[in-house]
């Protein structure tokens, strides 16, 4: 089977992981990504299989015993996954995104440290707050719980092969399309 270049997209909520991948797919539309199946509640909009696989806790735990996933870790309450199958599935593709949280990105580069790893950070600390808040998904007791998990995460960024600033979407995306075309 073919292995397609792995990049993990790593970075706080609200950073704008989910913004930058999408601008830069459509850059490369040879970039797969990989859809992680999680517990959480599908926000407004989310659609099953296509944003995330969304699966019970018990189903969760039966597809860890049975190995099925890459990767998986806790995060502010519920669990997320890399599932096997989705690499498998974009085997033919030029690439794969996997973007997934810091202990996630910890077991990918213990296992496939041929993986590129990229942590996206904010301008600011403030940004990642207003960012938040002016998606408008989450409540805001979730936004605080998210927020203290980034504490941690922009604490690990010097982990990280390559660091990429999301000042604006253009500039962080053509940056990406750097370290994604020279790889
Ligand atoms: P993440 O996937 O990292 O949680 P999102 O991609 O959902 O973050 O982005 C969080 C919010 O910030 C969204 O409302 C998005 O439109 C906005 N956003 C993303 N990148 C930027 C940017 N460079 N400048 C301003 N707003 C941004
Ligand atoms: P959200 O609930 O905002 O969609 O995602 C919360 C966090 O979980 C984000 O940091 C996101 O990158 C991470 N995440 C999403 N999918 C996975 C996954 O498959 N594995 C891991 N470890 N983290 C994931």
């Amino acid at each position: 089977m073919a292995r397609p270049a792995v990049f993990v997209i790593t970075g706080p909520s609200g950073v704008g992981k989910g913004t930058v991948i999408r601008a830069l797919r459509e850059k490369h539309p040879g970039l797969g990504l990989s859809v992680s199946a999680t517990t959480r509640a599908p926000r407004e909009g989310e659609v099953d299989g296509e944003h995330y696989h969304f699966l019970t806790p018990e189903e969760f735990d039966r597809r860890v015993a049975a190995g099925e996933f890459v990767e998986h870790a806790a995060y502010s309450g519920n669990q997320y996954g890399t599932l096997r199958s989705e690499l498998e599935k974009n085997a033919e593709q030029g690439g794969v995104v996997l973007e997934i949280e810091l202990q996630g990105a910890r077991q990918v580069r213990a296992s496939m440290p041929e993986a590129r790893q990229i942590f996206i950070a904010p301008p600011t600390p403030e940004t990642l707050r207003e960012r938040l808040v002016g998606r408008g998904t989450d409540s805001p007791e979730a936004i605080e719980r998210r927020l203290q998990v980034a504490e941690e995460e922009l604490a690990a960024q010097g982990e990280f092969e390559h660091v990429v600033v999301n000042d604006t979407v253009e500039r962080a995306v053509a940056e990406l399309d750097e370290i994604i075309s020279a790889a």
